[in-house]
């Protein structure tokens, strides 16, 4: 440790001025590649601290407690350093690639944050796992990840349909009439409300004095006022989707595994993009080996303007029992899916509010499940 502190004193030391252009980016790769290797040692180390119930014999509540005070760091970043430390024991070839420095602390921590969510799956996939992020950045490797666990688990905790049960947003009038904003949006509407606001923020201008978060308010108010001033809801009879998805034939068809994500890589579940599919344009681009583009077909509307009218005079609200949702507010849904081979008629299609149609889609997705089980 104290050849560690004075190997430290003596870069400290090097004047700045002395530091060449090279010197300076190749310090800056070492000094982020010695501290990754830090942390391993730090989290191997906390594993035996809490084995050794080092945390209850100095009189802390758990390990996360110990290392907050001990470390001076937030609860969040203790608490990863901890569940790291619990889980590495269980993933060695994840540890030692971390501490070779072939991946990051961050790299790794994603990995770990695996292991007991699907643990024979990662056990038997984890050296190929590796392998795969090795050469990634972060946010790739995390994307990486999520299409792997989504392949080998489903939607898991955060299907949809968890999603819809967890979504709500509060808005409470406090003192002087402010108002208080807070709750948790699904996946695709909290896409659509990004997008939408991300079209009314400009990038910040040099002499831009607001926050982040003043531009995001400022962005929501934009996007109320334009409602009031135009009232433009979008109508099943008029142009609807404006989400952008990249979803490869298997994705369509409910198999995970390939490409299924949003233009700025958000990875949906297969069910997801199918719902999305089921009443939107869709447009065909076929992508070369290398990522060319070979082929752009024509964007087809999947229900022509006559055919909507006419479902939605049929119909008239939500086709589900009890629910009386207005056309406005309702999708167009193939009772079997355009890309299972079912035709786009007004015999095959129905209304379905947001919820419904998310809803029976789920309900298909069970469905499907279960048959593939049996054969
Ligand atoms: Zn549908
Ligand atoms: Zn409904």
């Amino acid at each position: 440790m104290s050849a560690l502190r004075s190997a430290i004193d003596e870069l400290a030391s090097v004047p700045d001025e002395e530091l060449s252009d090279e010197e300076l980016d190749a310090n800056l790769g070492e000094v982020a590649h010695a501290r990754d290797r830090l942390d391993v040692l730090q989290t191997r180390w906390m594993r035996l601290q809490s084995e050794r119930r080092g945390h209850d014999r100095l009189g802390y509540s758990s390990p996360t407690a110990y290392l907050k005070d001990r470390g001076r760091m937030s609860a969040g970043h203790a608490r990863r350093i901890v569940s790291m430390a619990n889980v590495m024991v269980k993933a060695s070839v994840v540890t030692r690639a971390w501490s070779d420095g072939r991946i990051s602390t961050d790299q790794a921590g994603l990995l770990l944050s695996l292991v007991e969510v699907v643990p024979e799956e990662f056990a038997a996939a984890e050296e190929a796992l590796v392998e795969i992020v090795e050469p990634l950045s972060v946010s790739d490797t995390g994307r990486a990840l999520e299409y792997w666990r989504q392949s080998v688990d489903g939607p898991g905790e955060l299907s949809e349909e968890t999603q819809l049960a967890r979504r709500g947003v509060s808005l409470s009038k406090t003192m002087g009439g402010m108002r208080r904003v807070d709750g948790w949006m699904t996946a695709t509407a909290g896409h659509a409300l990004e997008t939408a606001l991300e079209t009314l923020m400009p990038p910040p201008g040099e002499d831009e004095e607001r926050s982040p978060g003043q531009r995001r308010h400022d962005a929501l108010e934009d996007l109320a006022r334009s409602h009031l001033d135009h009232g433009d809801t979008p109508t099943v009879g008029g142009e609807k989707s404006h989400i952008m998805v990249l979803a490869d034939p298997d994705a369509l068809k409910g198999i995970a595994g390939g490409t299924h994500e949003s233009l700025d890589g958000e990875v949906f579940d297969v069910e997801t993009i199918r719902r999305l599919a089921c009443d939107s344009s869709v447009s065909r681009i076929v992508f070369g080996p290398q990522s060319e583009i070979l082929d752009v077909g024509r964007k087809t509307r999947v229900w022509s303007p006559a055919q909507r009218r006419a479902i939605i005079a049929r119909d008239r609200h939500c086709v589900e029992p009890g629910c009386d949702r207005p056309p406005d507010w309702c999708d167009i849904h193939h009772k079997t899916h355009w890309a299972d081979g079912g035709d786009t008629s007004v015999d095959s299609g129905e209304l379905r509010c947001r919820y419904h149609h998310t809803k029976e889609h789920s309900r298909q997705a069970r469905a499907h499940l279960r048959e593939r089980r049996r054969t």
